[in-house]
């Protein structure tokens, strides 16, 4: 695929002069819900209105999508709105249809990216047309498998191609329902800036109220889009009702945002600028979090300690970790002094930990 700037065609080709919104229900879940949430969508910045078909939960016995019937709803509301249409294809049936009913963007979700055998079998469904593909990264945080995806498409033909950000699972409870791991999307466009990159919050979130800040995040990282998930009535829908906004908060959201567009030298450095401190920002966060964690095994270590009856301070342990650290600096471009700055305070504040 290499880097190459067709990829970005469609999306400049659109030539709007925001970032690409794209909004809609999680699920289709009757006409008129379809039509009342486009006729409201109108009004916002959204050009494309997006639903599921087909609706697999992680586990069985929920509602699992209306099927084909939604794509006609779909149809209507084109016609009516003269917004484009998206769905989640998952298999080469669900493209069949899609492409039956005229949808104008299909996605690929997170549980299907993480399948070569399953995107080699869209990517030959889907062999040569012109509609917009969008990739969604597999659940596990694998850069190598969402790139695989792509290539497989890029492969059979289809250049209007794109990317979604909606975050990585992880066994661990986080205050996301997937983790942002924002490295991911980071490296993936240093390796391909010509990629649409669009953010999917409400996956991330899994909740209304962090919404705004992703999209911050996200827009101050360059993303070219947003893919929300919006529900007249989202406390009733029937998926996702606790992520869901209503179109009159996105239109809300949409404005609050702020947009940082290129033009001229001194707004170029600025985006750069914020676009580099963001990076930092994600960086910070997490060297925040896993100092407390560091710090929270220290605990473990202390009442353990305390237990056996065994001294807090041991100087050979300490010269291990220290000597280590050293090496693993010297890889990594950080000076002793540095090193050994850094960990005496790590180390002082493991010892106040295993002290309490
Ligand atoms: C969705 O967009 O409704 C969806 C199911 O997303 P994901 O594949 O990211 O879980
Ligand atoms: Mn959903």
């Amino acid at each position: 695929m290499k880097n190459n700037k067709n990829l970005r065609t469609w999306l400049d080709k659109m030539a709007l002069n925001h970032p690409l919104v794209i909004a809609g229900p999680c699920s289709a879940e009757s006409e008129a819900q379809v039509l009342n949430i486009a006729h409201q969508l109108k009004k916002t910045d959204a050009t494309v209105l997006r639903a599921g078909i087909w609706k697999p939960r992680t586990r069985p016995g929920n509602f699992e999508g209306v099927g084909e019937i939604g794509l006609k709803w779909l149809k209507k509301a084109k016609e009516e709105t003269g917004l484009l249409t998206a769905t989640e294809v998952a298999n080469p049936n669900h493209v069949e249809l899609a492409l039956k009913y005229d949808v104008d963007v299909l996605w690929i979700g997170a549980r299907t990216t993480v399948s070569p055998f399953i995107v080699q079998e869209i990517a030959e469904a889907l062999k040569g047309t012109d509609k917009i593909v969008l990739v969604k990264n597999p659940v596990n945080p694998d850069l190598a498998l969402w790139l695989g995806a792509v290539e497989r498409l890029y492969t059979s033909d289809i250049k209007r191609l794109g990317v979604i950000h909606r975050g990585f699972s992880t066994y661990e409870k986080t205050n996301y329902r997937n983790n942002p791991e924002w490295q991911i999307p980071i490296d993936l466009q240093n390796q391909f800036p010509d990629l649409p990159l669009i953010l999917d919050p409400s996956h991330i979130a899994g909740r209304r109220d962090i919404i705004f800040d992703l999209c911050q995040t996200a827009l101050d990282l360059n993303f070219d889009g947003l893919m929300i998930e919006t529900h007249h009535d989202p406390d009733n829908a029937w998926s996702d009702a606790k992520q869901q906004i209503t179109p009159k908060v996105l239109e809300q959201l949409t404005i609050e945002l702020k947009i940082r567009k290129e033009e001229g030298d001194a707004i170029e450095y600025k985006n750069k600028l914020e676009n580099l401190r963001t990076q930092i920002d994600v960086i910070d966060h997490k060297l925040t979090e896993i100092l407390g964690k560091r710090m929270q095994i220290a605990d473990d270590i202390g009442v353990l300690k305390t237990k056996n009856n065994v001294a807090i301070l041991q100087s050979k342990r300490w010269n291990e970790i220290l000597g280590k650290m050293i090496l693993q600096g010297e890889e990594n471009n950080l000076s002793e002094e540095f090193i050994l700055k850094i960990y005496k305070a790590i180390h002082q504040e493991s010892i106040n930990h295993q002290k309490k």
